[in-house]
């Protein structure tokens, strides 16, 4: 017990990332902040990152059956708020553009999450920033809406 606390301690202080102060507000405050349109520039929308983060938990429920229609299975699958299909609701995707995927997963994890859970959604992993193949990482994203101009509506 006491070698994996200092192992936890060694690893926290050997961060060199910080996460910047209210960034649950921050987000809050800026759902069109220009910012967004910056990263869904770059951003895959590949969900590698929601895949390797440990606290991700997103999922879709499939029903599959046999050809005699005598056996059927409910499959839970792991999915992503980066899928199209992850939104969608009769008719359509309600996400349909990375800028707005970007968005909900950064938003959801980093400031809604507070609400529903009471804690952030974030352990500081970083897994998220070593997988993403175009190199995004989610202090320097977050910083940019401390850094940059506020805007709200639009
Ligand atoms: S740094 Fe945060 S968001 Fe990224 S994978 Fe780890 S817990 Fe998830
Ligand atoms: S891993 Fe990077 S490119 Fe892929 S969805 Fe996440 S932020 Fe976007």
């Amino acid at each position: 017990m006491q070698a994996a606390e200092a192992a936890t301690k060694a690893a926290a202080e050997s961060q060199t990332r910080r996460m910047v102060d209210n960034i649950p507000d921050l987000l809050r405050e800026n759902p069109d902040h220009p910012h967004w349109d910056v990263v869904a520039d770059r951003c895959l929308s590949c969900a590698n990152c929601t895949l390797a983060c440990p606290t991700c938990f997103c999922s879709d429920v499939e029903d599959v059956n046999d050809l005699t229609g005598d056996h059927t299975e409910r499959w839970r699958t792991w999915d992503s708020c980066f899928t199209a299909d992850f939104s969608y609701v009769h008719g359509g995707s309600v996400r349909r553009s990375t800028k707005s995927r970007y968005r909900q997963w950064l938003t959801h994890k980093l400031s809604t999450w507070h609400d529903q859970f009471g804690s952030s959604g974030c352990v500081g992993c970083g897994r998220c920033i070593a997988w993403c193949p175009v190199g995004i990482d989610i202090t320097a994203e977050a910083a940019a809406f401390a850094a940059g101009p506020q805007q709200s509506g639009g």
